[in-house]
């Protein structure tokens, strides 16, 4: 099959989409419930306030939001949502009663990428938000494809090469640290050797999982896969006392999986950290990763199952 018709015959499961629904009147709430709860998984918030907190926690797909509400308006909420890193890329759309040019504009201005009038028109309504969610389920699949790793999940070297720069400039401009840990697992060539590479690859997974979830504390911290069992953990604004806290709790957990490796001292699988700040004169890329890696060889050379800092 062509391509294109296999692209456009494969059907799409949008059936875990989130959608928020921001308005101050419960009854119009219910109303759009009615008509989307069939298809897709529907949160709620009656005010501008409560959606930037319910969004914080539970990153919907797309915002359906009411224009005009006392407090926060749908407007500031979504300039507000639009400056933030985490959640600049939730598409909202406007639900708006005046239909001025003007009113248009603003809605356009504050970030929305798109309105509906009111009263709703049940069709537009389910029509406009399935085509804004496969817009943007197709874009998540591009930065999936484009930034994280295929076996592991977490992100990709392209993307340390893209983020960390930025997390550099950041931390000079800001004067607060930030910290990059290089993490590489402890005899790893014997563990291939002794135990296959398919294995191998099963124990890679079960690392970079151990990693996200016991690492990674804020929104802002990312995991990088930088080169086959070496693992790069970016944390911002995070000085490297800081750091080391993290890393040690991180060698901890590794260590408590328990994956039986014969060869390695402990005769579990263990892992390295060498660590280093951003702060420092002439800190790039480069010479970040160059200062975590020496702590690393120091980690290495010192008997494995380290941090250092
Ligand atoms: P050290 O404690 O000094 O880090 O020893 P090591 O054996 O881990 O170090 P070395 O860098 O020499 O070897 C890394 C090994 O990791 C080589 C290869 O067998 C294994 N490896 C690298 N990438 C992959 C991968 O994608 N899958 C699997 N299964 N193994 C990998
Ligand atoms: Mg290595
Ligand atoms: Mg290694």
């Amino acid at each position: 099959m062509p391509l294109r018709s296999w692209l456009k015959n494969r059907e799409v499961d949008l059936s875990n989409a989130k959608i928020l629904v921001v308005d101050d009147q419960p009854v119009n709430i219910q109303a759009v419930y009615s008509l989307l709860s069939n298809d897709y998984i529907v949160l709620a918030a009656t005010s501008g306030e409560e959606a930037l907190d319910l969004v914080a926690t539970s990153y919907p797909d797309l915002i359906l939001m009411d224009v005009v509400m006392p407090g926060l308006s749908g407007l500031e909420t979504c300039q507000k949502l639009k400056a933030i890193e985490e959640t600049s890329d939730i598409p909202v759309i406007f639900i708006t009663a005046n239909e001025s040019p003007d009113e248009e504009n603003k809605c356009w201005s504050s970030g929305g990428i798109d309105f509906i009038s009111k009263p709703v028109n049940p069709t537009t309504l389910k029509n406009r938000v399935k085509s804004h969610l496969m817009l943007k389920y197709q874009k998540d699949m591009l930065l999936k494809m484009v930034y994280i790793d295929g076996l592991t999940g977490v992100f990709n070297r392209r993307y340390l090469d893209e983020h960390l720069i930025r997390q550099i400039h950041l931390a000079r401009r800001s004067a607060k640290d930030s910290s990059v840990l290089l993490i590489d697992i402890d005899l790893f060539k014997q563990f291939n050797d002794r135990y296959g590479h398919v294995e191998g690859d099963a124990i890679l997974k079960k690392v970079a999982e151990s990693i996200q979830s016991h690492g990674l504390k804020r929104m802002s911290d990312f995991v990088v896969r930088y080169g086959g069992e070496e693992f790069v953990i970016v944390l911002p604004e995070t000085n490297t006392a800081g750091a080391e806290k993290v890393a040690e709790r991180i060698r901890e957990e590794i260590q408590s999986l328990n994956i039986v490796h014969l060869d390695s001292e402990l005769g579990v699988l263990t892992i390295s950290i060498g660590i280093s700040g951003c702060l420092f004169e002439g800190a790039d890329t480069v010479s970040v990763l160059e200062a975590a890696d020496k702590k690393l060889y120091e980690a290495k050379i010192s008997g494995r199952n380290k941090v250092c800092v």
